[in-house]
């Protein structure tokens, strides 16, 4: 299968080619030529499949004609080694928990996902090929890159994020890995990141001497295998007997997961309709109301991992609705909430259910209470562990959070980083002396 790219300025690309680049050359995303539906037998059927079952039926859709049946059933059930599972939370309300994984957040899928396809065409073409992956990180995207391309050959790993401003946890989590993976504690702030990333990706020194790639959700390879909980989910509810009339929340920053779930949707999963929960960053919602997108300064809120300004997989969303707003907003509502309604969500669901929402999962839950319609069912995603915002958490709550075993196994870890300024000359020198 080719993928074009949403600018339309560049050849189709192999999917070999599609996710060692990441970003089309135009600057486009790349996009599947086809989205077939899958055959009505697997939806008859898709209560009595596994999780790992259903995952291979939607991987073989996309990934099947470019890579091997066994090659590709064997990425994804070293993938998904957790579960998923959908929470009642209310009658009407149901969690889909996908911080069962390694960083106990929703990244881990697609991460672990893309690292071992990458790994597997970086075989299949040689060892000369070795890739190097640079990721900017606020937090949740370098621990969840980091400790799934753990370990996977052909691959290094650089992440980069800021000094003192993540949380202990997450730093834990990329800092004390070792083998392929380093981290670059930088001065400055999550957009000087971003920034060191960008500039040595346009740099043609470092680009001659290496192949260098990115892992964020723009790579076809780590957004698409998320569309694989969706039909999970709907499974699920099936076995409940609630999948009649599903309502899907989902806390949004870059867009990547919602948009792997309006994939799903396209390939039949019978969700009736989206809903995107913004924190204050509410430009979709903007452009819902208005018809008009208008990128704008991220502002920093308690569900910092939602807190983007310019969501990078609109340019999907466009694509996959032919630019139309009107069949955009029949699809797809929005919710935004600021950081006092994030809290007050948590303190009055943990009051009321005892479930203890973390601040991104909060905005997805506040969305289904207040966009359910009689006679719905709503599930929203529940994105992150709230250990993993501890602090945020139990200052909101006052009450104790539990921090899951495997995230406390990291904190016995030792933290090794390279500490550099935020100039590009110096990560450029440290990269090319490594
Ligand atoms: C990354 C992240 C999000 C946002 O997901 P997008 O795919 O960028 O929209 C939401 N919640 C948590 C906890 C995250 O880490």
């Amino acid at each position: 299968m080719k993928y074009y790219s949403t600018n339309q300025g560049v050849a189709p690309a192999s999917l070999a080619e599609a996710v060692v680049k990441g970003l089309a050359a135009d600057k486009g995303l790349y996009m599947p030529e086809r989205i077939d539906p899958l055959p009505r037998a697997f939806y008859d059927s898709i209560d009595t499949m596994s999780f790992q079952e259903i995952a291979c039926e939607v991987a073989a859709s996309f990934f099947g004609e470019d890579i091997p049946a066994g090659e590709l059933d064997r990425i994804v059930l070293d993938t998904l080694n957790f579960d998923t599972p959908v929470v009642k939370v209310t009658d009407r309300i149901w969690s889909l928990e996908l911080f069962h994984g390694p960083t106990s957040a929703f990244k881990d899928v697609g991460a672990r996902f893309m690292a071992r396809m990458l790994g597997y065409f970086i075989r299949k073409s040689g060892e000369k090929n070795h890739v190097t992956v640079l990721v900017a990180t606020s937090g949740d995207t370098g621990s969840a890159v980091a400790n799934g391309f753990l370990g996977v050959k052909g691959i290094d790993v650089v992440v980069l994020y800021p000094k003192g401003k993540v949380s202990d946890i997450q730093e834990k989590q990329f800092t004390t890995l070792g083998d392929n993976i380093t981290a670059v504690e930088v001065d400055g702030t999550f957009d000087d990141c971003q920034r060191l990333v960008k500039a040595a990706f346009l740099d043609p020194e470092l680009n001659a001497k290496f192949r260098l790639t990115s892992a964020n959700s723009i790579n076809v390879a780590r957004f698409l295998p998320q569309a694989f909980y969706y039909f999970e989910a709907y499974a699920q509810m099936k076995r409940q007997g609630l999948a009649d009339r599903l309502v899907v929340a989902v806390p949004s920053g870059t867009f990547g997961n919602i948009t792997a779930g309006l994939f799903a949707q396209r390939m039949g999963l019978p969700v009736r309709r989206f809903i995107a929960a913004n924190n204050r960053n509410d430009i979709f919602l903007e452009y819902l109301k208005t018809g008009k997108y208008t990128p704008r300064p991220s502002v920093a809120t308690i569900a910092n991992a939602m807190d983007v300004g310019d969501p990078s997989n609109f340019a999907r969303v466009l694509d996959l609705y032919g630019g139309s707003w009107e069949a955009i907003r029949a699809a797809i509502s929005g919710y935004s909430y600021t950081d006092e309604q994030i809290a007050a969500t948590m303190r009055r669901v943990l009051d009321q259910t005892g479930y203890q929402l973390d601040p991104h999962g909060a905005c997805g839950y506040q969305a289904l209470e207040d966009g359910l319609q009689d006679g719905e069912t709503g599930v929203f995603l529940e994105t992150a562990h709230p250990a993993k915002f501890k602090d945020t958490v139990e200052r909101i709550t006052g009450r104790p959070v539990r921090i899951p075993e495997r995230l406390q196994r990291f904190m016995k870890g030792r933290k090794q980083s390279v500490e550099l300024s935020a100039a590009f000359d110096d990560f450029k020198h440290f990269l090319m002396t490594r």
